[in-house]
């Protein structure tokens, strides 16, 4: 079983082929449904159905177990082999010192400089430049097998936070891993993008999404009945947040239903009850910011709900 993102499922024919020239008996199905992380292998219905011997899961890590449930981590007869899809994409000087212009308009001492599995290896020269001008610039050790060094997923920033840094630089391209860098973090933000040969402060877009949720969490105040949502993704299954928010939601005394999503949507929302006044998400806390932040009553991440709650608005917590 072949599982690919969706950037590199056009060569998935190229690696099935390269595979069979090496393993003629080897049947190989390709995983059509989108891979959105290691969270995402699809493994009880593939174990259940199919039963390969291999899963090669390509452009991840494994998925931290301390996140998931141990039910849904992978155990079972197949096996997954985690392939990392490195680019080969490097930075020159004038991106560096493109990069240190943006950092000087920052009074920061201490620099993180993090970024995602494709990119990593570009970290160490980034950091050695930022030292020769005088930065305390560093980054994250590796934490085997689930992260490189400085690696960051869009729900896990332990590797930026245990830093301490005053500004981070992260590597790598889009808007997502930034954006939750910024609201895991609360510091400012710097991209360099390899994809584009670019820099980009993307501090003005974290501090406007932060706003964006705090509005949302005001909106969730009152909430007299909860949606309790439960992911039944991989790794995407977390009944430590579901004991977590359920005692919360118990002791403030108001009402909660629970409902398992595989794949949650707005269409999916607007079918459930109108008496819920609020939900909270434990799947992906990316999808209330990224794919449901247009629904109209309030969807919030585990760790907003948690704000909510507890009536603690002071920090604001990302994601859990
Ligand atoms: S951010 Fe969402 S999709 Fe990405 S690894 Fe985390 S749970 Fe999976």
């Amino acid at each position: 079983m072949l599982q690919l993102p969706e950037g590199m499922k056009p060569l998935s024919i190229k690696i099935a082929d390269c595979i069979r020239q090496k393993c003629p008996r080897a049947e190989i199905y390709i995983h059509g449904d989108p891979s959105y992380g290691a969270c995402d292998l699809s493994y009880p219905e593939l174990e259940y159905y199919l039963s390969p011997d291999l899963i090669i899961h390509i452009g991840h890590t494994p998925y931290p177990p301390e996140l998931a449930s141990k039910k849904s981590s992978p155990q079972g007869k197949t096996r997954v082999v985690y392939i990392p899809a490195e680019s080969r994409l490097d930075v020159d000087e004038n991106l560096l010192e493109d990069l240190l212009r943006f950092i000087e308009k920052y009074d920061s001492g201490n620099i993180g400089v993090v970024g995602t599995l494709q990119h990593y290896r570009l970290i160490p020269k980034i950091v050695n430049r930022l030292r020769r001008r005088g930065y305390n610039a560093s980054t994250s050790p590796a934490r085997p097998p689930y992260f490189v060094e400085g690696q960051v997923l869009g729900c896990e920033y332990g590797s930026a936070l245990m830093l301490k840094s005053d500004l981070y630089v992260y590597v790598g391209g889009g808007l997502f891993h930034p954006l939750g860098l910024y609201l895991a973090t609360m510091k400012p933000v710097i991209k360099l993008d390899p994809y584009h040969q670019k820099v980009e402060d993307l501090t003005p877009y974290g501090e406007k999404t932060y706003k964006k949720r705090m509005y949302k969490i005001m909106q969730a105040m009152n909430a007299k009945h909860w949606g309790l949502v439960l992911g039944l993704k991989t790794g995407q299954y977390r009944p430590w947040l579901e004991k977590q928010l359920s005692s919360l939601l118990i002791s403030k005394g108001v009402k909660y239903d629970v409902f398992l999503f595989e794949k949650l949507t707005i269409e999916a929302l607007r079918s459930l009850p109108q008496e819920i006044d609020a939900y909270v998400v434990t799947s992906c806390p990316r999808l209330p910011i990224d794919d449901l932040a247009d629904f109209e009553k309030p969807v919030l991440t585990p760790g907003e709900a948690v704000m909510v709650l507890t009536g603690k608005l002071e920090r604001y917590r990302f994601p859990w």
